[in-house]
């Protein structure tokens, strides 16, 4: 029998594992809990505990870890680091160029290498999502460009990035690693605006489905060849081998083809969950020698044909300040739709009651054999989730479902 630890959980992993109070940026107790239960994989869900090193401080101590290192997770962890890596490696991405607080005027007159707005400026280091400005004018480049060399993002933002904007369509593209070699996982798509018609404010994302159309095997074989691959060879040349799940964010145009617009070094959150659905079998034995190595001797995943469609329940107010502490019913009904699982994210348990504690809460999840049957039974179960504090995009997959 696997026995599974989540820290710190939520009540939703709670009916599979066991929840122990070490918060996921608790490094310390981390390695603490991990010196305890001495356990045969860690695997690590958050970027900030991989930038801060938990992989390292865990290895060090003989525990297997699915996630990079701290040097490796500079690919999530820095995007000047990254642009850089890209530019030596020959990886397709957006023109750019990196500025410290000193370089204001610099940064400034770089705006005028473009062809005009939108301008892509982006925080060096991890801003909790909120570190890419797409600005719309030049006054607003200008002053985002104040607003980050004086510290908006704090040491985040002592260096930035202003680079191309790309048009395309955007993808993710997910690969499995072990330090020497990569293997395909799955492609999705995801909504990050928090409104209907991809408006409003960026998020964490809205939901997301999979597979993404623009990535069939043609596209997804190219990915590998121009972007995985020298990834994975680059890193290990610099002395950085990358283990784990490698997240390429894609903006895929036909000019171009497929180009990065960010590394991500963990699955994500909507992804994750639309990625895990689609499996046929337990991914452990492969993350486990992602771990340890000897990744490309393993049985190739196997995945279903069937898409998977998450739709995620955020609390009224966010991507602001979310309204908390309200109790959510019809959890048990929602799970009972054929092909749903209902995810929980920011949940609580306050006595028999399931509350809201967080921004994004729950993430309801359905396959079924077409996208469209898929999105209607999420929202079937959307609409059995008792939660007057909650809201919804009711568009979810309309890129896919529009193009038949
Ligand atoms: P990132 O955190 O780098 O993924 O950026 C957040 C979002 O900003 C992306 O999902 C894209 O929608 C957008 N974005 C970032 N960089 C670019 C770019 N160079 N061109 C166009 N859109 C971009």
């Amino acid at each position: 029998m696997t026995q599974i630890l989540a820290a710190p959980g939520n009540p939703g992993i709670g009916d599979f594992a066991e929840c122990v109070a070490v918060a996921a940026d608790d490094i310390d107790g981390l390695v603490e809990l991990a010196k305890l239960e001495r356990p045969h994989l860690v695997i690590v869900g958050p970027e900030v505990p991989l930038v801060l090193g938990l992989a390292d401080r865990l290895r060090a101590i003989d525990v297997p870890v699915f996630g990079p290192s701290a040097r490796a997770a500079m690919l999530e962890g820095s995007k000047g680091f990254s642009k850089d890596f890209m530019a030596k490696y020959n990886i397709p991405t957006a023109r750019y160029r990196r500025f410290t607080t000193e370089q204001t005027a610099e940064a400034k007159a770089y705006l005028a290498t473009f062809d005009g707005p939108p301008y892509v400026l982006k925080a060096d280091g991890l801003a909790a999502g909120k570190g890419v400005v797409i600005a719309e004018s030049k006054t607003e480049a200008e002053a985002e460009i104040d607003a980050m060399l004086s510290g908006k993002f704090g040491a985040a933002s002592a260096s930035l990035v202003i680079e191309e904007f790309m048009h395309g369509e955007e993808a993710s593209f997910f690969a499995l690693c072990d330090g020497d070699t990569a293997v395909a996982l799955a492609g999705a798509q995801d909504h990050k605006r928090v409104g209907d018609g991809d408006t409003g404010p960026n998020t964490g994302g809205m939901g997301a489905y999979s597979p993404a159309p623009i990535l069939d095997q043609a596209m997804q074989d190219r990915v590998m060849a121009e972007i995985v691959m020298p990834t994975i060879k680059g890193m290990k040349m610099e002395g950085r081998p990358y283990s784990g799940v490698l997240f390429v964010g894609l903006m895929i145009d036909a000019a171009h083809g497929p180009r990065v617009v960010e590394y991500n070094v963990r699955f994500g959150d909507p992804e994750c969950q639309v990625i895990m659905t689609r499996l046929k079998e337990d991914p452990l034995p492969q993350l486990l020698a992602c771990a340890t190595g000897g990744l490309a001797g393993c049985k190739r995943l196997e995945r279903f044909s069937d898409p998977a469609v998450a739709v995620v329940m955020a609390g009224a107010g966010y991507p602001g300040e979310p309204k908390k502490g309200g109790v959510i019913g019809g959890l048990d009904e929602a799970g009972d739709v054929p092909g749903v699982v209902v995810f929980h994210a920011g949940t609580a348990r306050r006595g028999e009651d399931i509350v809201a504690n967080g921004g994004r809460v729950l993430n309801v999840t359905a396959t079924a054999t077409t996208l469209k049957e898929a999105v209607a039974r999420a929202y079937e179960a959307v609409d059995l989730i008792d939660w007057p504090d909650g809201f919804c995009r009711r568009d979810i997959a309309w890129r896919a479902l529009d193009r038949g």
